[in-house]
């Protein structure tokens, strides 16, 4: 190719040029905190089923388009009906598929920020425009000025997080119909990490038709490297979901994997206590620490300031030390913050005492 070729070669999108990848650092230290997964593999009784599974595929073959067994079993475990369940390669994919369904050009989101990034870049993605609302200083949400918000902006699609990414706090069951209930947009409520918290909305699914749960495998379920999330919603949300999702797109390795992981939930969602024992430890740990200001947290993360140092020197001190946590001193409204996923008892400690090193003055 010489030159001129690749002038000619076209460029991108010119609505997403200023658009930055998703790039948080996939580095390998030796604490790694800084994507919220379990520090917890899959149990072993889980990895056999999974390979005597995989054993007896005949992968030559496309895999059962609408996986109905998939959608039985989960829903089954979910105490909710198969037609109100769908699945994807992560709540990522899922959220991708009802923006491509309900958003696009001529149509609006709306986010309440800071919240998780990925809302606003699928978003822009799927060439829909985004409106930010805000949330308190202290990231809740405030009844009365976000319903104006949507009410005075009329978005055609408003996500919820509960708990919310980075800052960890929920919406209560009144929060959610609130924002339902305040204009016919469809209400994306991400709870990825729901289990952590135990305060889930599935029921008000059956109540409010405009709402939409997405969970994922990711977090409690211990299997981020499957990539596995789903959504709950009313039949005829999934009937439009179903227009845009890809031929054959949750492969037969996907459902071979959920089948496995409900036939040993208990087991996998052993850890759940075990981290939220060691998150109310951490929180109490680092309020105790000068120089530090945690936000209490509902999920297996904790978003804290660093008050008396610059919070990325502060995330490079820890690296240097081999603990990877989350820089967020760059996104508007954490200024001056960092988040660290819940680890194993020893990842965590080794994080707090680093952190408390570097904060005590020399
Ligand atoms: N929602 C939230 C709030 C998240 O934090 C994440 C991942 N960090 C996701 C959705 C996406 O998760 P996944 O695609 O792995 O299911």
């Amino acid at each position: 190719m010489n030159d001129q070729d690749l002038r000619l070669a076209p460029e991108g999108r010119s609505d997403l040029a200023d658009l930055k990848p998703y790039r948080a650092p996939q580095m390998d230290a030796p604490v790694k905190l800084n994507t919220n997964e379990s520090p917890y593999g899959p149990p072993e009784a889980f990895n056999e089923e999974l390979r005597q599974r995989v054993a007896g595929l005949n992968l030559n073959r496309y895999p059962i388009r609408d996986f109905t067994e998939v959608r039985e079993k989960l829903a089954e475990y979910l105490k909710t009906l198969t037609d109100r369940v769908w699945l994807a390669n992560g709540s990522n994919e899922i959220i991708l598929q009802l923006l491509l369904a309900f958003g696009g050009p001529e149509r609006k989101v709306m986010t309440f920020e800071p919240t998780y990034g990925m809302h606003g870049q699928i978003t822009r993605i799927s060439g829909t425009r985004h409106l930010r609302a805000r949330r308190n200083p202290n990231f809740t949400m405030h009844p009365e000025a976000s319903i104006e918000a949507i009410q005075l902006h009329r978005p055609d699609v408003v996500f919820l997080c509960s708990p919310n990414n980075p800052t960890g706090n929920s919406n209560s069951a009144e929060e959610v119909i609130a924002i339902c209930e305040a204009s016919p947009a469809l209400v994306i409520l991400d709870e990825a990490y729901v289990e952590f918290s135990g305060r889930g909305h599935l029921r008000l699914v059956e109540e409010c038709d405009n709402l939409v749960v997405t969970r994922s495998f990711s977090k409690s379920w211990r299997l981020a490297g499957a990539r596995i999330g789903y959504l709950v919603a009313p039949p005829r949300i999934i009937d439009e979901v179903q227009k845009v999702r890809l031929p054959y797109h949750f492969s037969a390795l996907s459902q071979a994997t959920v089948l496995t992981a409900l036939n040993h939930a208990d087991e996998i969602m052993g850890t759940i206590e075990t981290i939220a024992f060691e998150r109310t430890k951490m929180y109490d740990e680092l309020t105790s620490l000068r120089g530090v200001t945690a936000y209490p947290s509902e999920a297996n993360f904790i978003l804290f300031r660093c008050d008396s140092r610059p919070a990325s020197e502060v995330w490079q001190d820890l690296l240097d030390r081999g603990i990877l946590v989350r820089d967020f001193s760059e996104v508007p409204g954490c200024e001056s913050c960092l988040r660290v996923s819940v680890g194993t008892h020893e990842e965590n400690e080794k994080f707090l005492e680093a952190l408390s090193t570097l904060l005590t003055p020399r």
